[in-house]
Formats: structure tokens, C-alpha cells, sequence
């Protein structure tokens, strides 16, 4: 059980239930396979010595083989009898889970060595994001598509206060008076941007009273929520302490740690737990069986989604928060080249797999990706994405951009029918879901629905 006060959210239906008892049974499979898979990268991240149990990841492809029977299974003739609605899109949700398992290990886990070739990334990726996702990528990395103009003016607006900033590491590890000084500052800046995000979550109608949770510096070259400690982590870096022109007082810019905590408090602490509260126990997602490769898709897309939101809230705010329109606008930039600005390396690291593990004739990885992004620096310059990294972080990259898109495009389609504004980000949370379109149908088939359920049933109390 959590130990802090959560949030309430403003519209909360009652916890969805699996009907078929196969349908729970197999669901709780699916969970099982998720917590394997989880040890999986425990055992080559969090160990100094990283090494792979082969036991574990046979334990992974028979929950994914089973699972990938079982369901076709369920759904022939007769067997496909009660299973119905919501039953349906849970199966349908298994399935494609395991098919990301399927897809992933069919690349990685050979059991023997291919004597030539084997299988080929471009289907790994399409297993794992979905027919027609290597295409994707490569048009979104073309020169006319990829945002070079953003890039260029964010790089532009942030020069003058980034050639002045000074290394937080500094600020908060340093000695002296002034440095002691500046280290409170910080603190009160993250204090503040907790507070703004806060006031954001219920102005924006995702809650009616923010709950609790820790906020504290990240040190750890990023941000991130942590769910069982209810606590997020703000990279201290994304607070700009400079000297403008070099002189004078210091000063912290930190709309755009603000903008973080929106997303990692806002959007990911609320996912979580209003997904714990709404969606059956068996399709709940917990840190110990949250896979970035099938749910990192529909997490960051809510959480990104989030980051709109607080965009527009900020631009509503912007006389209270003390925001120019320059403050907005970097604020903008920072957040619209954050998704594609991931792709290059992602694309760079498939590629290198190619030639590296693949051993296909006359591939070569750096002039493949100068010819998809028109941009020969990584054809003339070939270390530029050869830092040392394990293949999972591309595939956690590219989720960030197929995970934005796909929020966007449910948003838009939750317009269109005019769901009232303030239930768009509560249906984006509502589950954990690898299979887009199940996720899709269940917001407009029984999310929706039961809000409207819940909004008729109140009235008639009154
Ligand atoms: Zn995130």
C-alpha cells in the first residue's frame, strides 16, 4: 500500500472487470511474462557486471509462444463463447503484448548462432512498434520532415543564457557563501515549479486535489518518476542558473523543469495510479512488470500529451508565473523537438546492428543514415552515434516518438467528437495498453461511456 495521500481525481468510474475467468487466467500470464522479461534488464542494467541468464529468457519466450496460442485458441468456434466487450479487448491487448515479446526475442534470442544474416532488424522494430513502424521512422528522419528549423531556433534562443550557465553540479555541490546561497535558490525553484504543477493538475481538470509525493533533484543526467516511492526526479541541469551578460545577480530560468515535472507528476504519477484504480487487477502495470518495450508507447504519449497542456496553462498563466513571450517560446521549442530530437541516435543505433550483428554485404550503417537524413556529419563523422549502449535504449527512444504520435492522434480523434476537454487526458490514462487500437476502442466504448454513466447517475442523485 502507498503511505502518501493520492490524488482524487475528477472523474473516476468504478474499477473495470474482467468477465471470462480464461480471460483473467491468461491476463495474469501475460503479467508473469512481464515480470520476466522486467528481471531480464535488471540483470544487464542494474548489475556492474551484466551478464543474461539463458534460463530467464527461455522463461520469456515460453510465457510469449504460449500466450501466442492461447489466444487464437480461446477465439475458435465454441471457446470464443463469453468472451465479450471489454473481454475482447483485453485478449486483444495480451496478444499483441506477446507478439512484442515474440518480435524482440526472435531477433535477439537466436538459440543458435545463423549461419548467415538471420533475422532482420527493420522486422524486429515492426514487431515491436507495429506493421509499417520502420517506415515511419525513416520518413520522420528525412530532411523534409525533420524539424531543422525548430532545432536551429531553439539552439538559437538558448545560446546566450546555455554559453552562461553555470554547472549545476556546482551550485549544488560547491562551497562558499554564494554557493550556498544559490544551492537554497534552487531548491526554491523546484519548490515552486512542485507548486505550479500542482495548481496545473487541477486547473487542468485531471484532478481535484493534487496528493503527495516526493520532489527531488534527479543527479542522474535525467528526470524520472518513481512509482512504489511516489517520487519524481527533476534533473537539476533543466534549472538555468546564469549571469546575463555575464554580470550582475545570478539567475534561474526553470519553466522548462517545470514543463518536466508536468510531465513526470502530472502525467506519469497520475497514470499510475489511476490505472491501479480503474482498470482490473490482472491489467495493471506496476514497476516490477512495466516493459518500455510494450508500454512505454502508451505511457510517455499520456505523459506528452500532459506537456500540452501545461504548455497551454502556462500561456494562460504566463502573468502570474512571470513569463515573457520569449520565456514561453523556449519553453515551446524545448518541447516540440524533444520527441524527434531522439530519432538520429535510435536510427543510428538499429543501423550499426545491422552491420555489426547482421553481416549483411556492403551494409554500411553511417552512409545508410547520411542517405535517410540528408545529412552527411554522420557519414563523414562515423563515431558520431558509436557511443557504447545496449539495444534496448533505441528502442526505448523511438517509443517516446511513436507514443507522441499516437496520443495525438487520439487526442484529435477525441475532438472531433467532441469530448468535453477536461476527460481527453483522463481517458489517455486510463490503462497501461500495448495494443493501440484496443486502447482506442475501450476509450470510446467503455472509458467514455462510463463517465457519461457516472455524470447521469449524479444528476439524478441531485
Ligand atoms: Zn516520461
Amino acid at each position: 500500500m502507498r503511505e502518501y495521500n493520492e490524488p482524487v481525481f475528477t472523474y473516476q468510474p468504478k474499477r473495470f472487470e474482467i468477465g471470462d475467468d480464461r480471460v483473467r487466467e491468461l491476463a495474469k500470464v501475460r503479467t508473469e511474462m512481464n515480470e520476466t522479461a522486467s528481471r531480464i534488464w535488471t540483470q544487464t542494467l542494474g548489475d556492474p557486471d551484466p551478464c543474461l541468464s539463458l534460463e530467464t529468457l527461455d522463461q520469456l519466450k515460453a510465457s510469449a509462444e504460449y500466450i501466442a496460442k492461447a489466444v487464437p485458441f480461446l477465439r475458435s468456434g465454441t471457446q470464443s463463447k463469453g468472451i465479450n466487450g471489454f473481454d475482447k479487448l483485453v485478449l486483444k491487448d495480451i496478444e499483441a503484448n506477446a507478439r512484442v515479446m515474440n518480435a524482440y526475442l526472435g531477433y535477439f534470442h537466436l538459440g543458435k548462432i545463423p549461419k548467415k544474416g538471420g533475422p532482420r532488424i527493420e522486422d524486429c522494430v515492426d514487431g515491436v512498434f507495429g506493421k509499417g513502424s520502420w517506415d515511419e521512422l525513416k520518413t520522420a528522419l528525412h530532411q523534409d520532415n525533420f524539424p531543422h528549423r525548430l532545432m536551429d531556433e531553439y539552439s538559437r534562443a538558448f545560446h546566450e543564457t546555455g554559453s552562461r550557465t553555470l554547472d549545476s553540479l556546482s551550485v549544488l555541490d560547491g562551497h562558499g557563501q554564494s554557493m550556498a546561497e544559490l544551492r537554497r535558490e534552487f531548491k526554491r525553484e523546484l519548490d515552486k515549479s512542485g507548486k505550479a504543477v500542482d495548481k496545473f493538475s487541477t486547473d487542468a481538470g485531471i484532478v481535484t486535489t493534487p496528493g503527495e509525493y516526493i520532489l527531488q533533484f534527479a543527479r542522474a543526467g535525467f528526470s524520472y518518476w518513481e512509482a512504489p516511492h511516489s517520487m519524481a526526479s527533476i534533473d537539476e541541469d533543466r534549472f538555468l542558473c546564469h549571469r546575463p551578460n555575464g554580470q550582475g545577480e545570478y539567475q534561474i530560468f526553470s519553466p522548462i523543469a517545470t514543463l518536466i515535472t508536468m510531465h513526470e507528476v502530472a502525467g506519469h504519477m497520475n497514470h499510475d495510479i489511476y490505472q491501479e484504480r480503474i482498470m482490473p487487477q490482472e491489467m495493471v502495470v506496476e514497476s516490477g512488470n512495466f516493459i518500455y518495450l510494450a508500454h512505454s508507447r502508451s505511457a510517455e504519449g499520456a505523459a506528452l500529451a500532459v506537456e500540452e497542456l501545461g504548455m497551454d496553462w502556462m500561456k494562460e498563466n504566463a502573468g502570474k508565473l512571470k513569463l515573457s513571450e520569449g520565456d514561453l517560446r523556449k519553453v515551446e521549442l524545448f518541447k516540440d523537438r524533444y520527441a524527434a530530437n531522439k530519432l538520429p541516435r535510435a536510427m543510428g543505433g538499429f543501423l550499426n546492428m545491422i552491420q555489426l550483428a547482421e553481416e549483411r554485404p556492403g551494409f554500411d550503417a553511417d552512409k545508410k543514415l547520411a542517405k535517410m537524413t540528408r545529412n552527411t556529419f554522420y557519414q563523414r563523422d562515423p563515431i558520431f552515434f558509436a557511443g557504447g549502449t545496449q539495444a534496448w535504449e533505441y528502442f526505448q527512444q523511438a517509443a517516446y516518438f511513436f507514443g507522441q504520435n499516437r496520443a495525438s492522434e487520439l487526442v484529435g480523434k477525441m475532438r472531433k467528437k467532441d469530448v468535453p476537454e477536461d476527460q481527453i487526458q483522463p481517458a489517455l490514462m486510463a490503462g497501461i495498453w500495448c495494443d493501440p487500437k484496443a486502447q482506442e476502442k475501450f476509450i470510446f466504448k467503455h472509458f467514455l461511456p462510463a463517465i457519461e454513466e457516472q455524470h447521469s447517475a449524479k444528476s439524478k442523485k441531485k
